[in-house]
């Protein structure tokens, strides 16, 4: 990405290059970091496998409970977060307590309480191997490497931080260089702790740096961004195998059913579709609304979107939305209104970016949309909402699942069991009944995507498992004999004697069904 912070200096050889962060409500620089050289990603690598070596040997209790002061230093300095974030993505404070720093303490309370009993071995009961015992160990992988992007850029990528130290890795983590002050602000946080200071290390700069981390020797790799990149990233992880996690773009949809509250669901759509100015992965991206409810959906949806206050965060008013955190986004919502008005769309509420310093566009609403329109298709990542009347849920579920993504969705009616039966029949990775974006604050709960959205889960207890390598230990229940049937040497006799058992175990009916271990 260059972009907003393409300021990055040369300064000759003695200094390095630095990254410069810019206010996107007010354009002001609020502070600049150095950039990261190749050399820079190797040494922070091998520093991380270093304090990872001690980190690793400590008992899964020991590391929460160190990590639970970190936790601590969130919750006392939330206030100092909080305002970095607020101004380095122009949100308002209100978005990053609820959705950074809130959701962030929760998750690493709810590991640092679960992890001991959720990584805890696990013991396997063998269907055919009696004899022996099989357990799972879930170890440190050793180096996670976490890319992460700049909508949420406190609290995704601490997210998978946090994941991995409880598991005993250590992280070096590139955050995006247009939001890289908020994660400085963390790593202070982390530093102060008393936490060794090379458990987790952050390497500022583009994707140069990102490119080097995977090819610098990390065992697991964490990535959020789009859907382009991602494909580059799980190609450069490929070619290095390296195991890897993406969560890439999403295109929720938002079923309007016949039967739905029609004031909560346009409150939800307003709200899914605009807070964090619709820079979420989970935003509201396209509404099917029945034909029955569609008419008063569109001018209620309309009404509240036009009641928005929108405004620089830090200017004193309170304000529902701020600031366009990257420039280039403003283009692409023009794009898809110009797109989609000369195809026959109907502008509800908004439709430009405002005059004046900073960078704000309104929340926009269009009707009358389809599926030629390119803002019903592709992902938006800004404040636009597209509306389509449909004539029956089954054209709704065929024109939601009518996409390469498949992160979140949305349906709204008053019947929960038709709601539980819709969602049964969605492509996405987590569907919501009668709510907007909160399923990501489920701490217990697995989040992902299916399709082009990425794969991998995060959150939840599978998650830290996979953060893990699972190791298979392997022994015996019985005193070991000095050799065993099945190896060497072969035999007829021991050939005949293996395919007696495969027929007297395996057949229907065979000895494994009488034991009642097989269907
Ligand atoms: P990008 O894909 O442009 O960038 C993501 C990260 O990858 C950034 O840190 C970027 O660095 C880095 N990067 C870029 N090129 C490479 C490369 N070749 N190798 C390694 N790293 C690289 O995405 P955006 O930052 O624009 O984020 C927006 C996207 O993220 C949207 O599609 C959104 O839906 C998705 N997203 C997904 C979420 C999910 O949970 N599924 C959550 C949040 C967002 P730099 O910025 O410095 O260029």
């Amino acid at each position: 990405m260059s972009m907003h912070v393409e300021t990055a200096q040369k300064t000759g050889n003695a200094k390095p290059r630095m990254l410069e962060s810019f206010a996107p409500a007010t354009g002001e620089k609020i502070g600049e970091v150095p950039v990261a050289s190749r050399d820079d990603v190797k040494s922070a690598i091998a520093r991380a496998r270093k304090a990872q070596a001690a980190w690793g040997l400590l008992p899964v209790e020991e590391r929460c409970a160190r990590l639970l002061r970190f936790r601590d230093a969130i919750v006392d300095r939330a206030e100092e977060i909080i305002d970095v974030v607020s101004r380095e993505c122009g949100k308002p404070k209100h978005d990053a307590l609820s959705h950074e720093v809130m959701i962030l303490t929760d998750l690493l309370t709810y590991y640092c309480k679960n992890a001991p009993k959720i990584l805890e071995p696990r013991e396997l009961a063998l269907h055919l191997l009696k004899h022996k015992r099989s357990v799972i160990h879930y170890v440190p992988r050793g180096v996670v490497g976490v890319i992460g992007t700049w909508n949420f850029p406190f609290v995704i990528p601490l997210a998978d931080v946090v994941t991995a130290l409880v598991t005993g890795s250590a992280v070096v983590l590139k955050p995006s260089e247009v939001t890289p002050l908020s994660m400085q602000k963390a790593k202070d946080i982390f530093d102060a702790t008393g936490l060794p200071q090379d458990l987790f290390v952050v390497v500022h700069g583009g994707g140069d740096v990102g490119q080097a981390m995977i090819e610098g020797g990390i065992q697991k790799l964490c990535f959020t961004g789009g859907v382009e990149t991602g494909k580059k990233v799980a190609a450069a992880c490929g070619a290095n195998l390296v195991p890897c996690v993406m969560e890439l773009g999403g295109k929720a949809p938002l079923i309007a059913c016949a039967d739905c509250d029609v004031e909560r669901t346009a409150r939800a759509v307003v709200f899914g579709g605009f807070v964090n100015s619709g820079q979420v992965c989970i935003s509201v991206e396209r509404v099917y609304a029945h034909a029955s409810i569609h008419d008063r959906l569109v001018d209620r949806v309309g009404e509240l979107t036009r009641e928005i206050r929108q405004g620089d965060p830090q200017g004193g008013d309170v304000v529902d939305v701020g600031a366009i955190i990257y420039a280039k986004q403003i283009e692409v919502a023009e794009k898809h209104i110009a797109d989609a008005v000369a195809k026959g769309a109907q502008i509800v509420a908004g439709g430009k970016r405002r005059s004046g310093p900073g960078q704000f566009f309104e929340p926009t609403v269009l009707a009358k949309c389809d599926h030629t329109m390119t803002v019903m298709k592709d992902e938006i990542f800004g404040p636009i909402v597209p509306i389509q009347k449909v004539s029956s849920e089954e054209e709704a579920v065929r024109l939601a699942n009518d996409s390469h993504l498949g992160l979140n969705a949305y349906v709204f009616t008053k019947d929960r069991v038709r709601g539980e039966r819709l969602a049964s029949r969605i492509e996405a990775g987590s569907v919501i009944v009668n709510d907007v974006l909160t399923n990501y604050a489920a701490a217990e709960a697995p989040f992902g995507g299916m399709k082009q959205s990425g794969f991998g889960r995060i959150h939840g207890d599978d998650a830290l498992r996979d953060m893990a390598e699972a190791r298979h230990v392997f022994t015996g229940r019985l005193p070991d004999p000095k050799s065993d049937p099945l190896w060497f040497p072969y035999s007829p006799k021991a050939f005949k004697w293996q395919l007696k058992l495969l027929k007297a175990m395996y057949r229907s009916g065979g000895l494994l069904k009488k034991l009642g271990r097989l269907l």
